[in-house]
């Protein structure tokens, strides 16, 4: 695309032309990864959030575009820019909520959690099918009792000759229900640390059950995880996992991957509200006449520049190892609390037409609140800002 001819995007669209700033190989995978999503999920996903199913077809097809693994080199793994895959995390976002975490979680968390903690030969054994999808993965750290303070997790694991023994309850757990491996972090009996554990699918003593009745993510499927004796070889026990701060480690690099997510739902979100706007008629005008509800897009738009602007530069920070744990928390917990903001005034815009699903704006409203709590809370993220700047934290 020659520069004149991006000059010529919807401006509208890239008030900041944005466009420019990525590389033409992350262009080139968000417009294929956008046309996924409007091809082959935009079609099915509301009647899927609707019964609350995951729709299980799609794996293979978002397999085919070999990108899954994210800024993970070799292992099979497509060794992306982290702009590209926070491009992905948005663009998946920009159609479903559901689709994007499901993702997320596998591509992001479990196996982020094998690459930074496991042993050459875990990662030989696991990345490989991970990053075909032929296994998909789970990342089970939330308790019943624990979320926030999560370096304080009660599972155990007991060390039993050639085993470890895994006691205790997992909450929230995407994709645990059919996970191939669920990555399960526990308190170590001997060290009193926490450390991760690779859990295979149908080891006994694995038992997760499908959490019902959620009103965000609807179409991704959240369990309930019980432990009871689940008894895996030492050899499972993630090499390199040996404190909660690995743990943070993983978390720290997934994080971005959410405010990117934040944008994507809050550009969505403008989108229909602008086009909206311009074609619904009352008062002989269309509604974007008015003064009231222009001042509502030029919020959203504001802020979505400045949300599509921080996260570039967190991304190209990442790439230059020189992110700090504060930055990812700042730009998730902003993005997220902004997207909010965005997805409630084009719901306002829609008027009643807004609450329908049919009109794609529902989903992203009611999506946006799991985000806004899930990998750290809009209240933890700020913590950790204020710890980062401040010398001082506020949590233990
Ligand atoms: C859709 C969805 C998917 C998820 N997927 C996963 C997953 O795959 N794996 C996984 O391990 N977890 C997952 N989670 C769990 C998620 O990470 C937790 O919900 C999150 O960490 C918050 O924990 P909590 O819900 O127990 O809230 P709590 O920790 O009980 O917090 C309740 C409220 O208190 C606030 N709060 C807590 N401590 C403080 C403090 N010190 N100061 C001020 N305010 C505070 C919180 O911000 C929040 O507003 C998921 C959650 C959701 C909703």
């Amino acid at each position: 695309m020659t520069m004149q001819e991006r000059i010529a995007t919807d401006p509208a669209l890239d008030f900041y032309q944005f466009d420019l700033l990525l590389t033409a190989e992350e262009r080139e995978l968000r417009d294929r990864v956008r046309e996924f999503m409007q091809r082959e999920v935009k079609p099915i996903i509301n009647a899927y959030w609707e019964r609350a199913e995951f729709p299980f077809e799609l794996i293979p097809k978002l397999a085919g575009l070999g990108i899954c693994g994210g800024t993970i080199a070799g292992y099979g793994c497509p060794g992306l820019s982290s702009v590209a895959t926070g491009l992905i995390a948005a663009e998946m976002a920009r159609v479903d909520g559901s689709i994007c975490t499901f993702f997320g979680v596998t591509s992001g968390l479990a196996m982020s959690s094998i690459y930074y903690c496991g042993s050459e030969e875990q990662k030989q054994r696991w990345l490989p099918p991970l990053a075909r999808m032929e296994k998909i993965g789970a990342f089970a750290l939330t308790e019943p009792d624990i979320g926030s303070d999560a370096s304080h997790i009660q599972t155990t694991a007991r060390r039993e000759g050639d085993s470890y023994v895994l006691n205790g309850a997992k909450r929230w757990i995407g994709n645990a229900s059919f996970a191939d491996v669920v990555i399960v972090w526990a308190r170590d009996e001997e060290t009193r640390q926490v450390s991760g554990f690779l859990v295979e699918k149908g080891t006994p003593g694995f038992d997760a059950t499908v959490i019902e009745g959620k009103i965000a993510k609807r179409a991704l499927l959240n369990a309930d995880i019980v432990l009871n004796e689940c008894r895996i070889p030492v050899a499972n026990k993630l090499a390199k996992a040996n404190s909660f701060r690995d743990t943070a480690v993983v978390l720290a690099n997934t994080r971005f991957g959410v405010a990117w997510e934040g944008v994507g739902h809050a550009e969505a979100a403008y989108e229909i509200a602008l086009r909206y706007s311009q074609e619904r008629q009352q008062f002989g005008k269309p509604i974007g006449s008015f003064q009231l509800i222009q001042e509502k897009l030029v919020k959203m738009l504001a802020e979505i520049v400045a949300m599509q602007l921080t996260t570039w530069r967190l991304s190209v920070l990442r790439d230059q190892g020189l992110m700090t744990d504060g930055q990812s928390s700042l730009a998730k917990m902003n993005n997220a609390a902004k997207a909010r903001q965005i997805v409630a005034l084009a719901r306002e815009i829609l008027g009643g037409n807004g609450i329908l699903l049919e009109n794609h704006i529902a989903r992203h409203f009611a999506d946006v609140e799991a985000v806004y709590t899930y990998e750290g809370s809009n209240e933890i993220n700020t913590l950790v800002v204020g710890r980062e700047i401040t010398g001082l934290a506020a949590f233990a």
